[in-house]
């Protein structure tokens, strides 16, 4: 360890106990008696590094969806802070989640925790409750004492926490290991990442209902927020249009994306007029849908950051600071139009340009160089299929009820009540209350299940929970199927399925009811590259820039942010990033008078 690192912790050390014995002595002023019988702190070498030992704020940013290959394809068109980051960071360009459950709540809480979902235990944004018998959102908290709150007067439903993850965020580990100075502040339009960035408690954990800012009981309400809320609040963009912002000649795909569903009152091209249904009158829900899938929504979230470093003058104070964007309207958008749309490259373009100015701000209120950004996606998406169809390629709908109708048919001959399916959630197959014990038991029975899932069109595997129990996944000596470890990375007892679906690659997993169109144009979910390769970005303090190629998972974020900040995470599923990192400087160790060499044992003995 190097001697200036050592002075460090050591005076951290007496704040801590200078801070405690306040805590303890209420107005009792003993403080200096305590600080005394601290040893006297060494004089620092002339050598000992300037830059602060740690980063004064630590800014993650997640663009919701945002594939790995988006920063290949659209680099060369940005300016801004999406360039900033390839130009001045650390670029993995081989980035991918290990796991199956590829969706918002998982990769969020994977990030800020550094685990697996079978670790951290949001396995999806929503699962089946056997306790309930019914679907919970993964941050539904049914506590009567929990309540969302909402600012400007909004009075929004229900009550949103941090209660389901497991372990504590990498923010709460910096706040509660360090002297307590952080502040955690998350932004999102949606509360399942603004929660799970932040943790179980934070300064400030804001996301979007239904056209108002809200947070909840574990979270501070901050007077800058509300300030905001009321001065410039969504609706003020009504009336606005979203139209391309580069020549027509710089896009890639057809100004029409192929089996695109786009928000009511939108067509399939743009421009795209943010009028709410009617076009007339006061915003109303289609306003506040066409809003969130606009650039509009990231430059909202942008300035709430930058009201949020100003206010509470993040990045100044003695301990290191948290700050946290999840932009959604990248999902939407992707869910609408696809990843081959018009609509994704331009919004990117948008995007590039408010985290320039966010970078920018930072580099005015806080300092270049005394920050560190990283940024990366929750997941992928997959193309629309109708378009991935029109390639030749074996694509398609995997229609979840007709896998379940298929079940129920099965197992008529084995006496079972219906329905023996309670639900089927994306690739988890959940059934009724003592059904799957009894499968177990019915070699013929589970055979007969097996058959009817594995014959739809559009599977290509199904696995049963037990063989993912016990996280098989991270046996060195297991030989499954790359799959297989990944439904094994998802897997948490209690929350996951029964059986598991996997899709045949570019089959979209779709639970709309059969005979109904389906309200969206793609999805994600489920472990194949385009939906588990993302991008990482590191950029700033601590961080040696570059390219990087060797393959990683954004579970290794959180472990590298610990490393730059000193302190230790529970969970070891992801690694830090050493490459990444760069070398303490020679100037951290005290060099020593050069050694004179010892003489070769053939010269003559010159002593007198
Ligand atoms: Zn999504």
């Amino acid at each position: 360890m190097a001697p200036g690192r050592f002075l460090w912790k050591h005076t951290l050390l007496q704040r801590a106990m200078m801070a405690a014995a306040f805590f303890f002595a209420g107005s009792v002023p003993f403080v200096p008696s305590i600080a005394a019988q601290a040893p006297p702190s060494r004089p620092a070498a002339p050598s000992a590094p300037k830059a602060p030992a740690r980063p004064k704020l630590v800014v993650l940013l997640v663009v919701d969806q945002m594939r790995g290959d988006y920063v290949d394809k659209f680099l060369g068109q940005w300016t801004g802070g999406l360039k900033r980051l390839v130009e001045e960071g650390a670029w993995f360009r081989d980035a991918a989640y290990p796991y199956a459950a590829t969706e918002t709540c998982v990769g969020h809480a994977t990030i800020s925790t550094g685990a697996f979902p079978s670790t951290h235990g949001m396995v999806a944004n929503a699962w089946w409750d056997h306790k309930e018998q019914k679907m919970i959102a993964c941050t539904s908290d049914p506590d009567p004492s929990m309540k969302n709150i909402g600012y400007a007067g909004a009075t929004p439903i229900g009550a949103d926490t941090a209660w389901r993850m497991e372990i504590p965020s990498f923010a709460e580990e910096l706040k509660f290991q360090t002297s307590g100075a952080t502040r955690i502040v998350s932004f999102s339009l949606k509360a399942r990442a603004a929660i799970t960035m932040a943790g179980h408690k934070a300064d400030a954990a804001t996301w979007f209902d239904s056209g108002a800012w809200v947070t909840s009981s574990p979270y501070r309400t901050q007077p800058f927020i509300e300030e905001q809320a009321k001065s410039h609040p969504a609706k003020a963009d009504f009336g606005k249009t979203w139209s391309l912002s580069l020549q027509e000649t710089a896009y890639w795909y057809g100004e029409k994306a192929l089996g695109a569903v786009p928000p009511d009152g939108w067509g399939l091209t743009f421009p795209h007029p943010l009028r709410g249904k009617t076009g007339v009158g006061e915003p109303d829900n289609t306003f506040y849908e066409q809003w969130a899938s606009s650039p509009y929504a990231d430059t909202a979230l942008t300035e709430l950051a930058e009201k949020a470093v100003d206010a509470l003058k993040l990045g100044n104070s003695n301990g290191t600071d948290f700050l946290a964007v999840s932009y959604s309207s990248v999902d939407l958008v992707g869910h609408e139009f696809g990843p081959r749309s018009r609509e994704i490259q331009d919004i990117l373009v948008r995007l590039d340009k408010d985290l320039g100015n966010l970078f920018a701000h930072l580099d005015q209120k806080v300092g270049r160089g005394n920050y560190v950004v990283a940024l990366s996606a929750d997941h992928g998406v997959v193309p629309i299929p109708e378009d991935m169809q029109s390639t030749g390629a074996d694509a398609g709908v995997l229609h979840l009820p007709e896998v379940q109708e298929r079940i129920e048919k099965a197992l008529e001959s084995f006496n079972y009540a219906k329905p023996a399916v309670a639900r089927i959630a994306g690739s988890d197959i959940y059934f009724s209350p003592g059904v799957y014990e009894k499968l177990q038991a019915d070699s013929n029975a589970m055979n007969a299940v097996f058959e009817a899932v594995r014959t739809a069109p559009g599977v290509a595997a199904v696995y049963r929970a037990e063989e993912l129990r016990d996280r098989p996944a991270t046996s060195q000596s297991s030989n499954q199927s790359p799959a297989h470890r990944a439904f094994a990375y998802s897997y948490f007892p209690g929350r996951s399925g029964d059986l598991f679906i996997l899709p045949k690659p570019y089959w979209l997993l779709d639970g709309t009811p059969l005979g109904k169109p389906r309200s969206y144009g793609t999805g994600h979910g489920v472990p194949y590259n385009y939906d588990q390769h993302v991008p990482v970005l590191l950029m700033g303090f601590g961080i040696q820039p570059g390219q990087y190629f060797q393959s990683i998972t954004p579970a290794d974020i959180a472990p590298t942010l610990a490393a730059l900040c000193g302190i230790t995470l529970s969970s070891r599923d992801g690694h830090v990033l050493a490459e990444a990192l760069k070398k303490p400087t020679e100037a951290r160790f005290p060099t020593q008078p050069a050694r004179p060499k010892p003489a070769p044992a053939s010269a003559p003995n010159t002593n007198p």
